[in-house]
Protein backbone atom coordinates (compact mmCIF):
# COMPACT_ATOMS: atom_id res chain seq x y z
CA UNK A 1 0.00 0.00 0.00
CA UNK A 2 0.94 3.71 -0.31
CA UNK A 3 1.01 3.96 3.34
CA UNK A 4 3.94 0.88 3.40
CA UNK A 5 5.58 2.42 0.81
CA UNK A 6 6.32 5.86 2.55
CA UNK A 7 6.89 3.87 6.04
CA UNK A 8 9.67 1.67 4.30
CA UNK A 9 10.81 5.00 2.70
CA UNK A 10 11.09 6.84 6.16
CA UNK A 11 13.09 3.98 7.50
CA UNK A 12 15.49 4.19 4.56
CA UNK A 13 15.84 8.01 5.04
CA UNK A 14 16.85 6.86 8.31
CA UNK A 15 19.19 4.52 7.96
CA UNK A 16 22.37 6.33 8.56
CA UNK A 17 21.28 7.80 11.71
CA UNK A 18 19.88 4.38 13.27
CA UNK A 19 22.91 3.03 12.25
CA UNK A 20 25.02 5.51 14.02
CA UNK A 21 22.69 5.20 16.98
CA UNK A 22 23.42 0.92 17.21
CA UNK A 23 26.42 1.55 16.76
CA UNK A 24 27.00 3.15 20.05
CA UNK A 25 24.51 1.83 21.65
CA UNK A 26 25.28 -1.47 21.29
CA UNK A 27 28.74 -1.81 22.91
CA UNK A 28 27.37 -0.23 25.92
CA UNK A 29 24.44 -2.89 26.19
CA UNK A 30 27.19 -5.61 25.35
CA UNK A 31 29.32 -4.04 28.48
CA UNK A 32 26.36 -3.46 30.38
CA UNK A 33 25.47 -7.52 29.79
CA UNK A 34 28.87 -8.31 30.62
CA UNK A 35 29.23 -5.92 33.62
CA UNK A 36 25.89 -7.93 35.09
CA UNK A 37 27.86 -12.10 34.30
CA UNK A 38 30.82 -10.32 36.33
CA UNK A 39 28.68 -9.28 38.88
CA UNK A 40 26.29 -12.62 38.92
CA UNK A 41 30.02 -14.32 39.07
CA UNK A 42 31.07 -12.09 42.13
CA UNK A 43 28.10 -13.43 44.22
CA UNK A 44 27.24 -16.83 43.62
CA UNK A 45 29.14 -19.97 43.39
CA UNK A 46 29.01 -21.10 40.20
CA UNK A 47 28.27 -24.90 41.02
CA UNK A 48 25.30 -24.72 42.96
CA UNK A 49 24.42 -21.11 41.94
CA UNK A 50 24.14 -20.07 45.84
CA UNK A 51 25.66 -17.02 47.27
CA UNK A 52 29.25 -17.44 47.82
CA UNK A 53 30.84 -16.60 51.32
CA UNK A 54 32.15 -13.41 50.06
CA UNK A 55 28.65 -12.07 49.23
CA UNK A 56 27.46 -13.03 52.81
CA UNK A 57 29.89 -11.40 54.35
CA UNK A 58 29.44 -8.34 52.44
CA UNK A 59 25.66 -7.86 52.98
CA UNK A 60 26.33 -9.33 56.64
CA UNK A 61 25.94 -5.70 58.96
CA UNK A 62 22.68 -4.65 56.36
CA UNK A 63 20.85 -7.86 57.29
CA UNK A 64 21.93 -7.73 61.09
CA UNK A 65 20.80 -3.83 61.00
CA UNK A 66 17.42 -4.83 59.61
CA UNK A 67 17.09 -7.71 62.34
CA UNK A 68 17.58 -5.21 64.90
CA UNK A 69 15.71 -2.53 63.64
CA UNK A 70 12.83 -4.63 63.10
CA UNK A 71 13.51 -6.45 66.57
CA UNK A 72 13.48 -9.68 65.22
CA UNK A 73 15.65 -12.71 64.87
CA UNK A 74 18.20 -14.49 62.23
CA UNK A 75 18.63 -17.52 62.03
CA UNK A 76 21.93 -18.80 61.80
CA UNK A 77 22.50 -22.57 60.58
CA UNK A 78 26.07 -24.08 59.88
CA UNK A 79 24.91 -27.16 57.64
CA UNK A 80 27.67 -29.69 56.71
CA UNK A 81 27.48 -32.59 54.56
CA UNK A 82 27.93 -36.05 56.50
CA UNK A 83 31.12 -38.08 55.40
CA UNK A 84 30.75 -36.52 52.20
CA UNK A 85 34.39 -37.44 51.46
CA UNK A 86 33.20 -40.98 51.22
CA UNK A 87 31.41 -39.75 47.97
CA UNK A 88 34.52 -38.67 46.12
CA UNK A 89 36.47 -41.48 47.27
CA UNK A 90 33.95 -44.39 46.03
CA UNK A 91 32.08 -42.63 42.98
CA UNK A 92 34.83 -39.81 41.85
CA UNK A 93 34.35 -36.04 42.55
CA UNK A 94 31.49 -35.37 39.79
CA UNK A 95 29.32 -37.28 41.34
CA UNK A 96 30.56 -35.29 44.45
CA UNK A 97 29.69 -32.25 42.44
CA UNK A 98 26.33 -33.30 41.22
CA UNK A 99 25.04 -34.37 45.09
CA UNK A 100 26.29 -30.91 45.86
CA UNK A 101 24.40 -29.22 43.14
CA UNK A 102 21.25 -31.31 44.40
CA UNK A 103 21.91 -30.31 48.24
CA UNK A 104 22.12 -26.90 47.46
CA UNK A 105 18.50 -27.54 45.49
CA UNK A 106 16.97 -28.85 48.58
CA UNK A 107 18.23 -26.59 51.13
CA UNK A 108 16.90 -23.47 48.94
CA UNK A 109 13.77 -24.85 48.11
CA UNK A 110 13.13 -25.77 51.35
CA UNK A 111 13.63 -21.96 53.23
CA UNK A 112 12.04 -18.69 52.28
CA UNK A 113 13.43 -16.40 48.91
CA UNK A 114 13.78 -14.11 51.25
CA UNK A 115 16.57 -15.82 53.08
CA UNK A 116 20.03 -16.62 52.29
CA UNK A 117 21.26 -19.78 51.68
CA UNK A 118 25.11 -19.65 50.88
CA UNK A 119 27.94 -22.24 50.00
CA UNK A 120 30.28 -20.87 52.80
CA UNK A 121 32.78 -23.95 51.94
CA UNK A 122 33.88 -26.46 50.32
CA UNK A 123 30.58 -28.87 51.39
CA UNK A 124 29.65 -26.48 54.01
CA UNK A 125 26.71 -24.53 53.76
CA UNK A 126 25.29 -21.01 55.85
CA UNK A 127 21.87 -20.15 56.14
CA UNK A 128 20.59 -16.93 57.33
CA UNK A 129 16.78 -17.31 58.15
CA UNK A 130 15.64 -13.56 58.39
CA UNK A 131 12.96 -12.54 60.44
CA UNK A 132 12.03 -15.87 62.54
CA UNK A 133 11.01 -15.89 65.93
CA UNK A 134 13.39 -16.96 68.63
CA UNK A 135 12.91 -20.52 68.82
CA UNK A 136 12.13 -21.14 65.56
CA UNK A 137 15.69 -21.05 63.64
CA UNK A 138 15.91 -25.29 65.07
CA UNK A 139 12.16 -25.68 63.63
CA UNK A 140 13.54 -24.73 60.61
CA UNK A 141 16.93 -26.71 60.91
CA UNK A 142 14.85 -29.76 61.66
CA UNK A 143 13.22 -29.91 58.64
CA UNK A 144 15.96 -29.17 56.09
CA UNK A 145 17.65 -32.65 57.74
CA UNK A 146 14.72 -34.38 57.35
CA UNK A 147 14.40 -32.90 53.45
CA UNK A 148 18.15 -34.08 52.70
CA UNK A 149 17.90 -37.14 54.62
CA UNK A 150 14.83 -38.02 52.26
CA UNK A 151 15.88 -37.36 49.32
CA UNK A 152 17.39 -40.25 46.83
CA UNK A 153 20.12 -38.87 44.43
CA UNK A 154 20.10 -39.76 41.27
CA UNK A 155 23.49 -39.55 39.97
CA UNK A 156 25.75 -40.86 37.22
CA UNK A 157 26.82 -43.81 39.68
CA UNK A 158 23.30 -44.53 40.85
CA UNK A 159 20.80 -43.75 43.62
CA UNK A 160 22.96 -42.75 46.90
CA UNK A 161 21.51 -41.12 49.60
CA UNK A 162 23.24 -38.49 52.25
CA UNK A 163 22.50 -36.57 55.26
CA UNK A 164 23.74 -33.14 56.88
CA UNK A 165 24.42 -32.11 60.54
CA UNK A 166 23.26 -28.87 61.78
CA UNK A 167 24.61 -26.05 64.01
CA UNK A 168 21.85 -23.43 64.64
CA UNK A 169 22.35 -20.19 66.51
CA UNK A 170 20.49 -16.82 66.61
CA UNK A 171 21.19 -13.27 66.91
CA UNK A 172 20.94 -11.24 68.76
CA UNK A 173 19.84 -13.97 71.02
CA UNK A 174 22.91 -15.71 71.50
CA UNK A 175 25.26 -13.15 71.38
CA UNK A 176 24.87 -9.05 69.60
CA UNK A 177 28.15 -9.62 67.39
CA UNK A 178 27.04 -11.90 64.14
CA UNK A 179 30.77 -13.26 63.79
CA UNK A 180 30.30 -14.71 67.42
CA UNK A 181 26.83 -16.06 66.34
CA UNK A 182 28.32 -17.68 63.00
CA UNK A 183 31.07 -18.89 65.56
CA UNK A 184 28.47 -20.92 67.79
CA UNK A 185 26.31 -21.91 64.73
CA UNK A 186 30.05 -23.51 63.67
CA UNK A 187 30.86 -24.93 67.00
CA UNK A 188 27.36 -26.35 67.56
CA UNK A 189 27.39 -28.26 64.18
CA UNK A 190 31.06 -30.12 65.60
CA UNK A 191 28.68 -31.12 68.26
CA UNK A 192 26.07 -32.85 66.08
CA UNK A 193 29.37 -34.21 64.33
CA UNK A 194 30.08 -35.44 67.47
CA UNK A 195 27.19 -36.53 68.60
CA UNK A 196 26.70 -39.12 65.51
CA UNK A 197 25.81 -36.88 62.65
CA UNK A 198 22.69 -36.49 60.99
CA UNK A 199 21.03 -33.85 63.58
CA UNK A 200 20.60 -30.92 64.42
CA UNK A 201 22.37 -28.94 67.42
P1 LIG B 1 32.16 -35.17 58.16
O1 LIG B 1 30.97 -36.05 58.35
O2 LIG B 1 33.00 -35.12 59.37
O3 LIG B 1 31.80 -33.82 57.68
O4 LIG B 1 33.04 -35.90 57.05
P2 LIG B 1 33.40 -35.34 55.61
O5 LIG B 1 34.03 -36.47 54.87
O6 LIG B 1 32.25 -34.70 54.98
O7 LIG B 1 34.40 -34.18 56.01
P3 LIG B 1 35.74 -33.68 55.42
O8 LIG B 1 35.84 -32.25 55.79
O9 LIG B 1 36.86 -34.59 55.84
O10 LIG B 1 35.59 -33.78 53.85
C1 LIG B 1 34.94 -32.86 53.09
C2 LIG B 1 35.22 -33.23 51.66
O11 LIG B 1 34.50 -32.40 50.75
C3 LIG B 1 36.67 -33.10 51.27
C4 LIG B 1 36.64 -32.41 49.92
O12 LIG B 1 37.38 -33.12 49.00
C5 LIG B 1 35.19 -32.41 49.54
N1 LIG B 1 34.83 -31.26 48.73
C6 LIG B 1 34.93 -29.97 49.05
N2 LIG B 1 34.50 -29.19 48.04
C7 LIG B 1 34.10 -30.02 47.04
C8 LIG B 1 33.57 -29.82 45.73
O13 LIG B 1 33.35 -28.71 45.27
N3 LIG B 1 33.27 -30.92 44.99
C9 LIG B 1 33.50 -32.17 45.46
N4 LIG B 1 33.19 -33.20 44.70
N5 LIG B 1 34.00 -32.38 46.69
C10 LIG B 1 34.31 -31.33 47.46
MG1 LIG C 1 33.23 -29.80 56.11
MG1 LIG D 1 31.39 -32.94 55.85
Amino acid sequence: SEEERQLIEKVKQAMPQLNAFLEQTLPVLEAKRYAESLKELTIKDPLTGLYNRRFVEQVLDNITAGILRRSTVLGVLMCDVDYFKKVNDQYGHDVGDEILKEIARVLRENVRKSDIVSRFGGEEFLILLVDVRKGDAEMVAEKLRKKVESVTFHTKAGPLKKTISIGVSEFPVDSTGIWQVIKFADVAHYKAKELGRNRVV
